[in-house]
Parts: C-alpha cells; sequence; structure tokens
C-alpha cells in the first residue's frame, strides 16, 4: 500500500468525502455524511459490497434504546462502558469506550427514524461479559440482512458507490499529511485517481493478511481466517507510512466454536445456556463461559485443534433460531443420540470421560475452571454434539483515533483529514485476544462509522 506525493497532481474528479470500503463502517458513514449535506463516494474493492458485516451475525450491542425500553431493559451507556472495560481489564482507551457507549443507542435509533432500519432486542439469553439484554439486530438477525438493509438505505439516500475499484494509494502532502485524492485500480489492472476533500477509512483490520497476523497474533497463526479476504491492513499500512499511531494490534476477535469441516458458525448461546466443549478425549478444558473469542485459542490447543460440543434437546431447539444453525443441520453437522453410549459411538469419545464431563453440568458448585451450572439445567438426553475448531473472525487493533473519528499521529494531533472507524481503527478491547466482548466489532463500525460521516462533512463544509 503506497502514498504517492499530491504535488502538481490534478485530478480529474473531486468529492468532498472519499470513503475506503463498503461495510457497516463504511455505509454508515456515507448515510451520515450525507446527511450532513456532504457529497460523498464510497470505493469498494469487491464487484458487490458485503465486507465481513455480511460474513457477521449482525448483533450490535447498544444501550438505553428505546427498542430495549420496550421490553423494559434498563440499560445505561456507562453500564455498558463497564462491560466492555471489564473483559478488556481496563485497558481499552477509556475515552473512545465513553464515546462508544453513549453513541450507540443513537447511532441505532437515527438508523431508524432517519433511514428505515429496523431492530430487534434479543432478550432471550445473556453474551458472556454482558450485564444486559442490549444486542440489536434486523429482524432477519443475519450480517448479510444488515448489509442488505443499509445498502438499501444508501441507495434511497443516492449515495454513489464505485465498486470494482480497490484503493492501492493514497496521494498525501509530504508537509502536513493532508490527503488530496486516491489511486484506484480496476480488475483488469487499469487505475484512475479521484481527488477528495477528506477521507473516511473504512476498510477493517489486517485478518485477510497473513504475514500482520502472525506478526502481530501469533497465537492465531495457524487459524482458519472467518472473515473478509480483501481486508489486508491496508488502513494501518497507510496509516503508518503517514507518521499515524496504530496501536493494540496483538487484538482480536476469535471463536471458539466453527463447525468442522463445514465452516459454519455455532451460535455460543448454546454454551451460555448449559452446553460444554470436551476435546477428543472426552475432557473439558476451559470456562466456555469467559468468552468465545479467548476459546478460539483454548481449542487450537488441544488435540488436532477440534473440540466437540455437547448439548442436549433443550439447547438444539435454541439453535434452531439461528440461521448457521439449521444450515449447519442441513450440512450434517449436528449429531444427535438417545444415550451417552450411542453419542460416544457417533462421536469417537470414550466413553467414561465423556459421562464425567456431562455429569458436571449438574453439579450445583463452581467447577475447576471457573464456571458456575447453577443457573443452567444438567444436560439430559436426547444428547447433541458438533465437532468444531477455533477460527479467526477479525482483527482488533488499528489507527488511534479521537472522539471525532479523526486519526491520530503518534504525537496525538489529528492528522488533517483522515478519519477511520470499525475495523480500521485500533477497537475497544485492549491488547488481549481475551478483551473481546461481543459486538465490538460491529459497535465500533456503526458508531465510529456515523461520527467519522458527521465530522468530515463538518470539515469539508467549514474549507
Ligand atoms: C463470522 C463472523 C461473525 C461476526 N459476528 C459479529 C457480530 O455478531 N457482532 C459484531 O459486532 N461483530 C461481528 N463480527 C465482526 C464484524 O463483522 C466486523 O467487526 C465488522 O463487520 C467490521 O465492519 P467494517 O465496516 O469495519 O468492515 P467490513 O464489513 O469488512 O467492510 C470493509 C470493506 O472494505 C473493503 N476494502 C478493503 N480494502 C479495500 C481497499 N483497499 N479498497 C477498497 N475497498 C476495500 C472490503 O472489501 C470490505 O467490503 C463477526 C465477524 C465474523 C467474520
Amino acid at each position: 500500500m503506497t502514498i504517492l506525493s499530491a504535488k502538481d497532481v490534478d485530478f480529474p474528479i473531486t468529492v468532498s468525502v472519499a470513503i475506503v470500503g463498503a461495510g457497516a463502517c463504511g455505509l454508515t458513514a456515507a448515510l451520515a455524511a450525507g446527511d450532513a449535506g456532504a457529497g460523498v463516494l464510497i470505493v469498494e474493492r469487491d464487484p458487490m459490497p458485503a465486507g465481513s458485516t455480511a460474513l457477521s451475525s449482525g448483533l450490535i450491542p447498544a444501550a438505553g434504546t428505546r427498542f430495549q425500553s420496550a421490553l423494559r431493559i434498563d440499560d445505561t451507556a456507562a453500564l455498558m462502558a463497564d462491560d466492555i472495560q471489564a473483559k478488556a481489564r481496563g485497558d481499552a482507551d477509556p475515552d473512545i469506550v465513553d464515546c462508544v457507549a453513549r453513541e450507540a443507542g443513537p447511532s441505532l435509533e437515527w438508523l431508524a427514524d432517519r433511514h428505515g432500519l429496523e431492530w430487534v432486542v434479543l432478550d432471550d439469553f445473556l453474551y458472556p461479559g454482558h450485564s444486559r439484554h442490549r444486542m440489536h439486530a434486523v429482524p432477519e438477525k443475519t450480517g448479510s440482512a444488515l448489509i442488505g438493509r443499509l445498502l438499501g438505505a444508501a441507495q434511497a439516500a443516492g449515495i454513489d458507490i464505485l465498486s470494482n475499484a480497490q484503493v492501492v494509494a493514497l496521494y498525501a502532502d509530504e508537509t502536513n499529511g493532508q490527503i488530496a485524492g486516491l489511486r484506484i485500480e480496476r480488475p483488469k489492472g487499469e487505475t484512475e485517481d479521484i481527488g477528495c476533500e477528506a477521507v473516511i477509512l473504512a476498510c477493517n483490520g489486517y485478518g485477510g493478511d497473513p504475514e500482520m497476523v502472525r506478526a502481530h497474533i501469533p497465537e492465531m497463526a495457524e487459524a482458519d481466517y472467518f472473515g473478509h479476504t480483501g481486508n489486508q491492513g491496508d488502513a494501518v499500512k497507510w496509516g503508518m507510512a503517514l507518521g499515524a499511531a496504530a496501536q493494540h494490534l496483538s487484538a482480536c476477535q476469535g471463536h471458539g466454536s466453527v463447525a468442522t469441516p463445514h465452516g459454519i458458525l455455532i451460535t455460543w448461546a448454546l454454551m451460555m445456556e448449559g452446553g460444554i466443549q470436551v476435546n477428543l478425549e472426552g475432557n473439558r478444558f476451559s470456562n466456555e463461559h469467559q468468552g468465545y473469542s479467548e476459546q478460539a485459542v483454548d481449542v487450537l490447543k488441544q488435540p488436532s485443534g477440534t473440540v466437540w460440543n455437547i448439548f442436549d434437546a433443550r439447547l438444539h431447539e435454541l439453535g434452531l433460531s439461528f440461521d448457521d444453525y439449521r444450515n449447519a443441520e442441513k450440512q450434517g453437522a449436528v449429531r444427535s443420540a438417545q444415550s451417552l453410549q450411542e453419542l460416544s459411538r457417533i462421536t469417537g469419545l470414550p466413553l467414561e470421560a465423556l459421562k464425567a464431563s456431562v455429569r458436571e453440568t449438574a453439579d450445583e458448585k463452581t467447577d475447576r475452571f471457573g464456571r458456575d451450572f447453577s443457573k443452567t439445567s444438567a444436560l439430559a438426553s436426547p444428547y447433541y454434539a458438533v465437532k468444531v475448531t477455533g477460527a479467526l473472525f477479525h482483527t482488533q487493533g488499528g489507527l488511534c483515533i479521537d472522539r471525532n473519528a479523526r486519526v491520530l499521529r503518534e504525537n496525538t494531533t489529528p492528522m488533517p483529514n483522515l478519519f477511520a472507524g470499525g475495523g480500521a481503527a485500533c477497537g475497544v478491547s485492549g491488547p488481549r485476544i481475551d478483551g473481546y466482548l461481543s459486538g465490538n466489532g460491529l459497535l465500533t463500525a456503526v458508531t465510529l462509522g456515523r461520527i467519522a460521516g458527521q465530522k468530515a462533512a463538518e470539515l469539508v463544509s467549514q474549507n
């Protein structure tokens, strides 16, 4: 990824706000900048915008929304910020945590009121680390529906999206880092230049660059990457070349429950509501309630990097409320048995160890891993099992920004006209894989996307 000198470059066309990437962050930023009156162009490398957003479960945490109030859920931005910091062990930037926790609710309400998105709140179980039911989703409860609805809103708002256009370089003023334009490359290798007054980097993180993953998150180097392969760290590479600060590059969202070899996410709700994971020796190996992100590392450490999710008919019913789970069942990933003997035969798990592991779910005391089974029912026949592995979903480190989503230099002063949000910016998970609280990904995509759009529009109108 290159920085080119903007000196004496004459751009054939110029837009006010150029946005790199058409995932949740880029589309939200475009809607906000458009609402504020700016001319906007989104530049997207793929023929059809999708990004990791389309691959995600589409769950966005937000506190104090009217959608929660309708269900009598009492929640505040302060509680949400506490939950984020508790998971990050206090290592996330407090200013950005406060900002996204405050802005998430108003952002979802704005998307509803101004752009017609509908939200439902998932109130049947709590995701690990959340003290309130605050996961919002579009009614279909999928990431593909979320991106579909955002694209519909962008089309209705008249936002221009240039697809099949990979941004390969930024044109910058060498003296002050002001971005003057973008160079894009078309699929057959032709290049075009576009001038702009402000740039929003919404091209996510570096999960699609194996070298960056190996360098910064070595424990996930061998994990399958489940995010969008086109996200190859361009924001961090450009930013750092321009003298911007980047931080927490060791952080990511992993997931410890991806059906193998099917490659389908098996909802963590099964674990939260009473399911367990056992390794190929039939033994539990961790507290499944700590979080699905860090569980990816524990799963990958087990023999052959695969384990079995063990649950029962009650949890199978819960699983069926998720698209992915139904798909996994169709693909033959979900196995069932009337007894543990039969389950042992189907899975190849040693019977005595399997029996002992299932017995642990009936224990009222906090177990040796620190899990408390007293609030969930013990597993009972008929039993279900899915073979799973650990995967990398997306990276959480990125460019340092301020509350206005402006990219910061190493000396903490803002770059003149460069903004970042979503996976392009440093997230709110701190530096470790266990710092990821469910929903931190789309949280920063939507809130920082909106802020970046508003502030970029403000900047160009002042100029
Ligand atoms: C399986 C899975 C499940 C997940 N579930 C959840 C969930 O339920 N809740 C949650 O909060 N998070 C979830 N996440 C994480 C979430 O998907 C991401 O945090 C979020 O989508 C990031 O949004 P974004 O707009 O920053 O990036 P993306 O949606 O990835 O969009 C980035 C876009 O930039 C484009 N791009 C990249 N480089 C260039 C370039 N040089 N030029 C032009 N275009 C470029 C890409 O093609 C892409 O379209 C999940 C992730 C995965 C993989």
